[in-house]
């Protein structure tokens, strides 16, 4: 391609609407334009790049064995209903954008696709000789997300690969679970980035096991823990680990002690000159369960450790039925400013005990009478503690679990792990931290789409038994995103071949001169005779301008048709490492498909 006749804009200053590198880059080096929030067009250079990472994709996955098909973006209320997840979607998340049609039919665009695929397999899986079975598709994917940012990484309109299988057993799903995890490590490497695949949470999605892929980036907005042994990584959501040891207290009995100020944990040590690990700190959420009852939870944790609100999540989302309910849809921090809705009393923030009163709640038919106090594991072994005394400016020291402070009923881990905490697998080994950006997520999913929408099979024995699930997603627009956070340098991009919109340009310094350009435009159709993509900056441009617009644009090599072609040279640049050299003009295509081919089969 010309550059003159490419709708080529570049931007020399930072926009204000960008806040890491990558967003900055492809903003001013005329890739993406924003829309609206969330929303982007990609230009020709970016739908070059998105096109080269869905090829990849497409290969990789044909390679597996799945099937490629496209579904529907525009998908009816009541398959959502069926699978239970409208409300979630629309209402409590709010991530799904909803739209009534001219019959007042209520329909969603499609955020994911377990519904649609899910009455597909019900409408033409009958018998367990078809399985099992895998379909994927590429496309646009729409999440009204609470904060779009930083491009095409957080977009209320982005590409996806998702894919979903169908299986008889669970056997036959962790085998195609471990074929998709080596699959999207393929993909990863060759598309050039360096990654980590962690174990991750399930979230809204569901199921049972499910790793992330996660290209680490600092602007990544997941924290990764692992162990150097390479033995362990998970997202931080989900990781476990030990605690240090506590530190012993020296009290014998239980005494009430005053202590003016002391709220925060700092001010406590600092006041009884005590170690952090040494405190139960109890800390109030507000959970809002789907059948609109909302529970106040009690945590009991140790003073140096956090809680981690996706475990805590989970474990409210597991005790859902014991209150009436199937699920939770909303948790939050309880703090002073919004007590007054459900407290009775005043609460003493601060100085709260693991064995705060019921009566505190307001009596309420809307909220749960009693605390759901949950212990974290850290707290179950501590002696002769320090908590509150559930009284203003008092705490208790000397405290042991029994009659005057009795063990919450649920014990569970909800506690964030941390760097420098002993691995579980091996105390000698310690968690490391690393930022990641998701790009894919594979998932166990089990029955729970087909049981709840009636997707059945009939097995060996004659039985109807519903299908076995999974499902693997990997963002393509943010995959090409991601890769410009983790190869970019002060001057521009630095594309990885394989995704390169073009693998060479080929600037004329000076287009007045026309054996430059001559020499320029028989490489350009040689280069492209042979199968290579080229560019060929043929604008004019002041030699300076178009040596910054190439860095800029990140093509890996650049071709100079300057001085040296006179000697029957031209000059080839690296843009990875900035190495120059020269080559014969007739060597230039032999060199650069040699070169082009074997670095794609790496
Ligand atoms: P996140 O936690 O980042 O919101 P997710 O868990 O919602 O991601 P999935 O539902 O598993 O993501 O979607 C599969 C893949 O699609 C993700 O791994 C990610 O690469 C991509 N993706 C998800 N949401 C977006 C988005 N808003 N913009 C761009 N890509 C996205
Ligand atoms: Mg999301």
């Amino acid at each position: 391609m010309r550059l003159s006749q490419m709708l080529f804009v570049t931007l020399r200053d930072d926009p204000a609407e960008a806040e890491i590198p990558s967003h900055k880059l492809l903003l001013r080096a005329g890739y993406i334009r924003r829309i609206a929030s969330g929303i982007y067009s990609y230009l020709p250079l970016m739908w070059r790049v998105l096109q080269k990472v869905s090829a990849i994709v497409r290969e990789e996955m044909n390679r597996s064995g799945a099937l490629e098909c496209l579904l529907p973006q525009l998908q009816p209320a009541e398959l959502w209903q069926e699978s239970g997840r409208w409300d979630t979607y629309t209402k409590a998340e709010g991530i799904m954008f909803s739209l009534t049609d001219r019959s007042q039919r209520q329909l969603g665009l499609g955020p994911t696709h377990e519904e649609v695929i899910t009455t597909l397999a019900k409408d033409l899986i009958r018998s367990y000789r078809q399985l099992p079975v895998h379909l994927y598709q590429i496309q646009t994917k729409f999440r009204d997300e609470i904060r779009p940012r930083f491009g095409l990484m957080r977009g209320r309109e982005f590409i996806m690969k998702d894919g979903y299988s169908f299986h008889a057993d669970v056997a036959s799903l962790k085998e195609t679970y471990q074929l998709m995890y080596k699959t999207y490590s393929r993909i990863l490497h060759r598309c050039g980035l360096t990654f980590r695949a962690v174990e991750a949470d399930s979230g809204a999605i569901g199921g049972s096991a499910s790793h992330e892929f996660m290209v680490l980036a600092a602007a990544g907005e997941d924290e990764v823990l692992y162990t150097a042994d390479g033995q362990y990584a998970a997202n931080a959501e989900k990781a476990v680990s030990l605690p240090p040891d506590p530190l012993p207290t020296t009290y014998k009995k239980v005494a009430t002690l005053e202590t003016p100020n002391a709220a925060t944990i700092d001010a406590l040590v600092e006041q009884l000159q005590c170690h952090p690990s040494q405190i139960v700190k109890n800390v109030l959420y507000r959970a809002v369960f789907d059948n609109g009852r909302i529970g106040l939870v009690l945590v009991s944790i140790r003073g140096d450790q956090e809680v981690n609100s996706v475990k805590l999540s989970n474990t409210l989302t597991s005790l859902a039925p014991n209150y009436g309910a199937k699920k939770l849809l909303d948790l939050r921090m309880a703090d002073a400013n919004t007590a007054q809705e459900w407290a009775a009393t005043p609460i003493p923030f601060g100085y709260i005990g693991p064995d705060l009163e019921d009566a505190v709640i307001k009596a309420d038919p809307q909220i749960i009478p009693q605390w759901i106090r949950i212990a974290d594991c850290t707290v179950t072994a501590l002696q002769r503690f320090i908590t509150g005394a559930n009284c203003d400016q008092q705490h208790r020291v000397g405290v042991n679990w029994g009659k005057s402070c009795p063990l919450p009923a649920i014990v569970a881990d909800v506690r964030k792990a941390q760097a420098g905490d002993r691995a579980c697998h091996d105390p000698n080994q310690y968690l490391e931290s690393a930022r990641g950006i998701e790009i894919g997520h594979i998932f166990q999913l089990g029955t729970k789409y087909s049981q709840a929408m009636k997707a059945t099979y009939t097995n060996e024995q004659g039985e109807e038994v519903p299908l076995v699930m999974g499902c693997y997603g990997i963002g393509v627009s943010r995959l090409a995103q991601a890769a410009v956070e983790q190869h970019h340098d002060a001057q521009g991009i630095i594309w990885p071949l394989a995704i390169a919109p073009y693998q060479v340009i080929i600037v004329v310094p000076n287009i007045e001169d026309s054996q430059q350009l001559q020499v320029a435009t028989d490489l350009y159709e040689q280069l492209q005779a042979v199968g290579i993509e080229v560019l060929l900056d043929d604008r004019n441009e002041r030699a300076g301008v178009k040596f910054k617009d190439a860095d800029l644009i990140g093509i890996p090599y650049r071709l100079v048709t300057g001085r040296a072609i006179t000697h029957g040279e031209v000059e080839l640049v690296i843009r990875a490492t900035g190495a120059k050299s020269t080559l014969p003009l007739t060597e230039v295509v032999r060199y650069l498909e040699k070169e082009i081919t074997q670095q794609l089969a790496q």
